[in-house]
């Protein structure tokens, strides 16, 4: 294996870093310095990110390479890789970060503070059998799909470079190796808070509930019942995170509770995918042969994970573990609910609806039922209500459906707001442009087998203006076709 000797460089690219994960209990990290790669080459670097985080874009292209491959180290920076365990498919693992290591929480505006990570920065003591790598492939997925949910206004992690090794990795087949710069309000987990449950150790596992209040919830940290508390925001979160992915259509694919993150962010882009035909029950990923993590069952799903994070809870949140469990359950019941309201004034937005009736949730449920049943793609089926794409011809000629059209059109009569304001609030909801899965494949393709980047770089740029109306009939706008679909297989890129 290459052993090239980290060099400490005095540059710091405006690198802010102060590590308060440090403080935690020694358990909850290892120190870990990345494993240098023979030839790092700069692939892409965001530099609108960069900017955004008082960092030095043109220092980072000019000589970033090095830093952003872990390589070298900047000053401030202490690597860790941070412990944690996770239901994967619903069976509990040990697991922590095999293949990614903490440079340090960069220190941005404000007051921000956002966690630099480099994935793919080689092995650490919780890698296990892996090769602590990343493949180019994978890494340029993440990059493209982060930063497309950032663009459709979904929190998400974000990513700020990706680097080619030089070093190839073996996976199916060679491929060439990466590291993905990825940045995060933080890396907390569900699975982080398991890890802390599983030791059994009451004082860590309210160190970490405490830096996490801190760290992210500050607004709670003097309440009375403030595990409690936590376990509300956390589950708010996500009701709000996951309706955000069912009003667009985004599947993650793989929602073990190591990756849902406490800060609410979409984290873990392995075999996520955008469907395009609207179905519940679309699956991509290649190793979800159940379904556990269909397009339809994701609040579900997310309900089962938030439990698994009131269960770690429960010794903090009452000393009486019965009150605790009570407690506990009452919000969890709430989530479901919660997920909806979400959801609907959502939907509500799609549709271009401002106030509220009681009719709108049989409303939108009717018009996903006759886009299921004509197969229409979801992204155009809600563009083509405002006439801004073309209607599917087959639901169209559905009485049914245009019966459905007149309803809606009354209820819009029904509100105050003008056609022209329901039409705006209508274009601010319903994307034009997703990371349609054939056109991320291509720009994949050329760019891992061709090496010509030209067509990532263009879908990038189109997936930074979702909700712009073209007005000309765009490439990026064109499902697929129903056999790719069908043929579409996503993986975990590990
Ligand atoms: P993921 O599927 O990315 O959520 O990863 C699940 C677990 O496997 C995490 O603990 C990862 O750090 C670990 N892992 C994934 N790929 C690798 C790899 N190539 N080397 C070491 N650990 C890995
Ligand atoms: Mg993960």
């Amino acid at each position: 294996m290459m052993s090239l000797e980290q060099a400490l460089i005095s540059e710091s690219f405006g690198f802010n870093f102060d590590n308060s994960y440090l403080q935690l209990p020694p358990v909850f990290y290892r120190r870990q310095l990345p494993t240098a790669v023979k030839n790092p080459r700069i692939v892409i670097v965001n530099d609108v990110l960069a900017t955004s985080l008082n960092l030095d874009a043109e220092a980072l292209n000019r000589k970033g390479g090095w830093l952003l491959a872990g390589n070298t180290i900047c000053p401030g920076s202490e690597p860790i890789a941070q412990a944690y365990a996770g239901h994967q498919f619903g069976g509990f693992n040990m697991l922590g970060d095999g293949r990614a290591i903490l440079l340090g929480e960069h220190i941005a505006q404000h007051d921000q503070r956002y966690d630099i990570q480099l994935k793919g920065a080689g092995r650490t003591p919780y890698s296990r059998r892996g090769d602590g790598r990343a493949a180019l492939g994978p890494m340029m997925r993440e990059y493209l799909m982060s930063e497309a949910m950032h663009a459709l206004g979904i929190p998400t992690t974000r990513s700020l470079a990706v680097i080619d090794t030089g070093e190839v990795v073996y996976r199916e087949g060679i491929q060439p190796g990466a590291v993905l710069t990825r940045v995060a309000s933080s890396h907390i987990r569900v699975g982080t808070f398991q890890f802390a449950a599983v030791t059994h150790n009451n004082q860590q596992l309210q160190a970490l509930a405490d830096y996490t209040i801190l760290r992210h919830f500050p607004e709670i940290a003097e309440a009375e019942h403030r595990y409690l508390a936590l376990l509300e925001r956390v589950v708010d979160l996500q009701a709000s995170l996951i309706a955000q992915w069912m009003n667009v259509g985004f599947m993650h694919g793989v929602m073990n509770t190591d990756n849902m993150s406490i800060a609410g962010e979409t984290i873990d882009y392995g075999p996520c995918a955008f469907i395009n035909i609207y179905h519940p029950e679309t699956v991509f990923s290649s190793v979800d042969v159940n379904g556990r993590y269909a397009f339809g069952r994701q609040p579900k799903v997310a309900h089962w994970n938030l439990i698994r994070f009131a269960e770690t809870l429960l010794p903090l949140i009452d000393v009486s573990e019965k009150k605790s469990i009570t407690l506990a359950a009452e919000c969890l019941d709430a989530f479901p609910a919660q997920f909806f309201a979400y959801w609907l004034a959502g939907m509500r937005k799609k549709l271009g609806l401002f106030n509220q009736e009681a009719e709108d949730q049989k409303l939108a449920e009717d018009l996903l039922m006759y886009m299921q049943k004509h197969q229409v793609d979801f992204t155009n089926g809600f563009r083509a209500l405002g006439g801004d794409a073309e209607m599917h011809e087959a639901m169209y000629q559905d009485a049914g459906f245009q019966h459905w059209l007149r309803r809606w059109e009354a209820r819009l009569a029904r509100q105050k707001e003008h056609i022209n304001q329901s039409k705006q609030l209508r274009r601010s909801a319903n994307p034009s442009v997703i990371p349609r899965n054939h056109l991320v494949e291509e720009a994949l393709a050329a760019a891992v087998d061709e090496a010509d980047i030209t067509q990532f770089h263009t879908l990038v740029a189109a997936l930074a203006d979702p909700y712009t109306d073209l007005d000309h009939p765009s490439r990026f706008m064109q499902p697929p076709g129903e056999v790719f679909d069908r043929q579409y297989k996503t993986y975990c890129g590990t």
